[in-house]
């Protein structure tokens, strides 16, 4: 049994989030420590901890996410001059949250994809 974040909490309005978006299959809020002008997570609902947790009944949610990261980029005004979506799964990519989430950065020139 996967264990609730702090993530769980925002979709339940349990603590402050500045919510942007919210249906009954995702929840989207601005990231609290901004990496671009622009920075907003989009997360399921369900509690999935990384990607590779992700079940056939997912494909569904998943989906959603791009359509509503989409949205959500046209609403910032971001959709023309373009935004950046990553996943980041376990260790090498960083994950510190484990409920799956995606980070939709914009509203400036972005670095290269992979700094080392
Ligand atoms: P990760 O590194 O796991 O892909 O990204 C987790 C993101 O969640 C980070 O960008 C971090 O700033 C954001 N974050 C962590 N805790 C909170 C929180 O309590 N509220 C909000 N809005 N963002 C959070």
């Amino acid at each position: 049994m996967a264990e609730e974040t702090i993530f769980s909490k925002i979709i339940r309005h349990e603590i402050p989030a500045d919510i942007v978006f919210q249906d009954q299959r995702v929840t989207a809020f601005r990231d609290i420590s901004p990496q671009a002008a622009t920075h907003i997570l989009i997360i399921p609902n369900k509690l999935i901890p990384t990607l590779n947790e992700v079940e056939a009944e997912d494909e569904a949610t998943l989906g959603h996410m791009l359509i509503v990261a989409a949205q959500i980029a046209k609403q910032e005004g971001i959709d023309e001059s373009g935004y950046r979506l990553i996943i980041n799964c376990n260790r090498d990519a960083g994950q510190e949250v484990f409920h799956l989430h995606m980070h939709l950065l914009g509203g400036e020139t972005l670095g290269k994809l992979v700094n080392k």
